[in-house]
């Protein structure tokens, strides 16, 4: 089996990642694993593209093995694509997911329900043994609910409404897998990978 370093502690995404990297041959390790600390590495850039670049970069320039870093957030229309690459700190430093969902229903307050669209976005960019960069992008489409609905998840999940008016929180994790931005970058990052695997055969 091919190593491949994710730059996460996040043993979801790992796993996640596991599950479609197995049946190619590859297994992914984090950089904790592989022995490697990437607790410096800040998300300084403006962009998904950006961020996830420079967490693959850095892990790859440390361990010089295959790496595969993401980055991802939701884009809310009525807010010219806010929160975006800033999701995670929408409420400030080290916020909670409960007071960024509050912010964002505070932010909405005066948004009539058919302007309240939105997409989660999810970039990976995954760096090669040789040091070709592949880029892997995948979004959802959905809605943005006046108040939260469901208790799964994590993050926007509770205010994320998909077609059928569920939230991302009230879907088992199969059926999120099937449709979430995450779940299509990483079937398009599959797709990629193939490829090269082919190219690197003939
Ligand atoms: P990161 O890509 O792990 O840095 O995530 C960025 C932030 O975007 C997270 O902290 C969440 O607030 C939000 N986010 C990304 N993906 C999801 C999702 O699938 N559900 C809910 N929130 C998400």
């Amino acid at each position: 089996m091919k190593t491949f370093v994710i730059a996460s502690n996040n043993p979801k995404k790992v796993n996640e990642l596991n599950r479609i990297l197995n049946p190619m041959g590859i297994t992914a390790k984090t950089a904790k694993e592989m022995g490697v600390s990437l607790d410096d590495v800040e998300e300084t850039g403006t962009t998904f593209v950006e961020n996830a670049r420079l967490k693959a970069r850095a892990a790859f320039e440390r361990t010089k093995l295959p790496c595969i870093a993401d980055d991802s957030g939701l884009m809310v229309d009525a807010l010219n694509g806010a929160p975006g690459v800033y999701s995670a700190r929408y409420s400030g430093e080290n916020a909670t997911d409960s007071a960024n969902n509050e912010k964002l229903l505070a932010e909405l307050s005066e948004v009539q329900p058919a302007r309240r669209t939105a997409k989660f976005v999810c970039v990976i960019c995954c760096i090669l043994e040789n040091g070709k960069e592949i880029i892997a992008y995948g979004e959802c489409i959905g809605t943005i609910a006046t108040k939260p609905q469901g208790s799964d998840g994590f993050g926007y999940d509770p205010l994320f409404i998909v077609e059928g008016g569920k939230s991302f929180a009230q879907l088992s994790p199969e059926e999120k897998d099937k449709i979430s931005h995450r779940g299509n970058a990483i079937r398009i990052l599959k797709q990629q990978l193939s490829k090269e695997i082919t190219q690197g055969e003939n």
